[in-house]
């Protein structure tokens, strides 16, 4: 069994950018890409997303598999050491810790964890082909509502939480009209967030759908539009739209560290100490959406993994670790 200076789990961009940082630093990484555990694959949530136009360096846009294998690569250049497989098991209660994957077990002096977080997705079958072919659906706003596509065009965004509003808003910069599809009639979203909302609906750019849920999203190669029902009639009604963007939380892929770390009571990684990537444990560090509710980008994900590799190889000098 190998003892690793520093391992990688995760290989979005939190985890190639911690990668590329501790690999110049010359503490030769091994990284667990991941094979599909939490449903994605190595690369990660950018795997899934077509045009990537807001991440900087890019300005004619880029797609998310082309920019994921170009920062592998990068990281592969300075020597990172790459494993295709889940870890399945880590110890992190004795040193060094131990970490193990169906054909591997290793041993390591620090972790960084950067195993990210999956949008939730309602699991309509239409959903999944449109979201997977650009035609319309996708679970972040942030990064795909500024396209052409959606200019003056009816959008409809689903949830009720700070994120459908704040999506929701957003997209008001663009779309003729955004419709808020909610399950109940009462937001969950904070009250500031719901100051927004009414403004916005006051002002003609939003209407709420109360008590609604999507039952079918309409359209062959893009999305036309979604059938909806109402939950407290059963009645069903299709709403014309050019794109739908899912609200309905996030589940970060923490499954591996439940009891192993401090995790928040929706399971996201906890850092105790502001502004730096340290957990719970000495010597584990956590970098992009796995401990990111609230801004969930490209690039603050490698934000926190230049981050996370800094942290490490300072925590590794000062352990005598070299
Ligand atoms: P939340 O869990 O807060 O909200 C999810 C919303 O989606 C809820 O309204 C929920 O309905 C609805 N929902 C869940 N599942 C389904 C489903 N299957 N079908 C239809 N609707 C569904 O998630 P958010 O992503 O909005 O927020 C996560 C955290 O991040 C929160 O703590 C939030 O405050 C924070 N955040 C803060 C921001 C800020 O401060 N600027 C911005 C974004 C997020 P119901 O209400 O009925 O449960």
């Amino acid at each position: 069994m190998s003892t690793e200076k520093i391992v990688i789990i995760g290989s979005g961009p939190a985890g190639l950018t911690a990668a590329i940082y501790a690999a110049r630093a010359a503490l030769q990484p091994l990284m667990f890409e991941g094979f599909s555990a939490g449903g994605l694959i190595p690369g990660g949530q950018l795997m899934y997303t077509t045009e990537v136009e807001n991440y900087p360096g890019f300005p004619d846009g880029v797609t998310g598999p082309k920019m994921m294998m170009a920062f592998r690569a990068q990281a592969e250049r300075f020597g990172t050491r790459f494993i295709r497989e889940d870890v399945s098991d880590i110890d992190l209660t004795s040193r060094p810790f131990k970490i193990k994957s169906a054909d591997n077990s290793v041993e390591a002096h620090a972790v960084i964890i950067a195993t990210g977080a999956r949008a939730n997705w309602l699991g309509l079958d239409n959903e999944q082909r449109l979201a997977q072919s650009g035609g319309g659906v996708s679970a972040c706003a942030v990064c795909d509502g500024a396209m052409p596509a959606y200019r003056n065009q009816e959008l409809v965004v689903i949830g009720g939480g700070d994120s459908a509003i704040e999506e929701a808003s957003y997209l008001t910069k663009f779309a003729s009209k955004v419709h808020l599809i909610h399950r109940r009639d009462e937001l969950r979203a904070s009250k500031a967030m719901q100051e927004r909302f009414f403004k916005l609906v006051e002002e003609g750019k939003m209407a709420p759908v109360w008590d609604s849920v999507v039952v079918d999203v309409l359209g062959d190669d893009s999305i036309t539009g979604v059938r909806l029902e109402n939950v407290k009639t059963k009645e069903q009604s299709d709403l014309p739209c050019k794109g739908m963007f899912l609200a309905i939380g996030h589940t970060p892929n923490t499954e591996l560290f439940n009891g192993a770390l401090d995790l928040d009571d929706k399971g996201y990684i906890k850092l105790p100490s502001p502004g730096s990537t340290y957990t719970s444990v000495e010597g584990v560090f956590a970098a992009g959406d796995v401990a990111d509710h609230v801004y969930r980008q490209a690039v603050t994900a490698s934000g926190t993994g230049c981050m996370a590799a800094i942290d490490a190889e300072r925590w590794l000098a000062a352990a005598g670790i070299e």
